[in-house]
């Protein structure tokens, strides 16, 4: 499982943001994890974090 780094999300920007929930979980990609509670968030290409944010149920904005 690979950690994704959390960034305040004041810094969002122009990304889309993604909630947890609606976030790819049965590609066959590698596993991606919240870097602050590390509960599994997304299954998926690395190609899939280029203008993609993930936010967690925790409340932390992830990017890779
Ligand atoms: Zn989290």
């Amino acid at each position: 499982m690979i950690e994704l780094r959390t960034f305040p999300g004041l810094f969002v920007g122009r990304r889309t943001v993604l909630q947890a929930d609606e976030a790819p979980r049965d590609s066959e990609g590698p596993a991606y994890a919240c870097g602050a509670c590390r509960q599994e968030l997304v299954r998926a290409d690395r190609t899939f974090f280029n203008d993609v944010v993930v936010k967690c149920r925790c409340g932390e904005f992830n990017q890779l």
